[in-house]
């Protein structure tokens, strides 16, 4: 899976991407991330200014179309993928849609906001599809741009070492689209709380029962 993600801030990201499974799955291949610097395609050639002020006023900058239309024109070129703008104003992300884009096409692009935001025009014409990450406001898209590339690359096979664990997380089919059973793990006794007896039975069917009678 490729994703490439115009931003004003890439080094935000790179602390992110540079450790644990999504290192691994970008040494491995198995993703690529590419990022592309918003400022780098202003025709602002001196400052290379990307904001302006809303029309209408009002608080806030709006990242201009310029710089957009540039940047997206010119990352389709190596893209093929969708264009996501993340923005607290599109649909929330759930899991069923991490599904649907993991297995959907192999390449996306995504798009960092700032600011108020970016303008609409850009919205209307090169822009395919809007996620939020949830009913809150953030500084910027980067959050919410690694959150969506997490819950795609850890859906691809490989990604994650054990694939039994990701089919059976929270929201999966096999759990029936329900929140999961809890976790316990050694010792069997902590601080005088136990792990319920059940689960050190060695019975199967009974640990099954236990876990399907607590998914939420
Ligand atoms: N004026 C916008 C509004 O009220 O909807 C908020 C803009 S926010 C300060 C700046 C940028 O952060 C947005 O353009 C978007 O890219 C990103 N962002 C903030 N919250 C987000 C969320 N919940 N989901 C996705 N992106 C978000």
């Amino acid at each position: 899976m490729r994703f490439d993600v115009i931003t004003l801030f890439p080094n935000l990201c790179e602390g992110y991407l540079g450790d644990s499974i999504l290192k691994r799955a970008i040494d491995q291949k198995l993703i690529s991330i590419n990022f592309w610097q918003l400022r780098d395609f202003s025709d602002d050639a001196k400052h290379h200014k990307v904001d302006d002020t809303p029309y209408g006023g009002g608080a806030g900058m709006v990242i201009r179309p310029q710089p957009l239309w540039n940047a997206i024109t010119e990352v389709k070129k190596h893209n093929q993928g969708p264009v996501i703008y993340l923005t607290p104003q599109g649909p929330v992300l759930t899991q069923k849609q991490a599904v649907e884009l993991s297995t959907g096409p192999k390449e996306l692009i995504l798009l960092c906001g700032r600011y108020e935001g970016i303008d609409q025009r850009i919205r209307e014409t090169l822009i395919d599809r809007e996620i939020s990450i949830g009913e809150y406001v953030l500084t910027g898209g980067e959050l919410p741009a690694l959150i969506l590339i997490d819950t795609i690359s850890r859906l691809i096979p490989g990604v994650v070492g054990d694939e039994e664990s990701v089919a059976e997380d929270s929201f999966s089919k096999k759990l029936q689209g329900k929140r999961e059973y809890p976790h316990y793990t050694r010792p069997a006794e902590f601080n005088n709380m136990k792990v319920p007896d059940v689960l050190l039975s060695g019975n199967h069917a009974e640990i099954e029962k236990w876990r399907t009678e607590r998914l939420s």
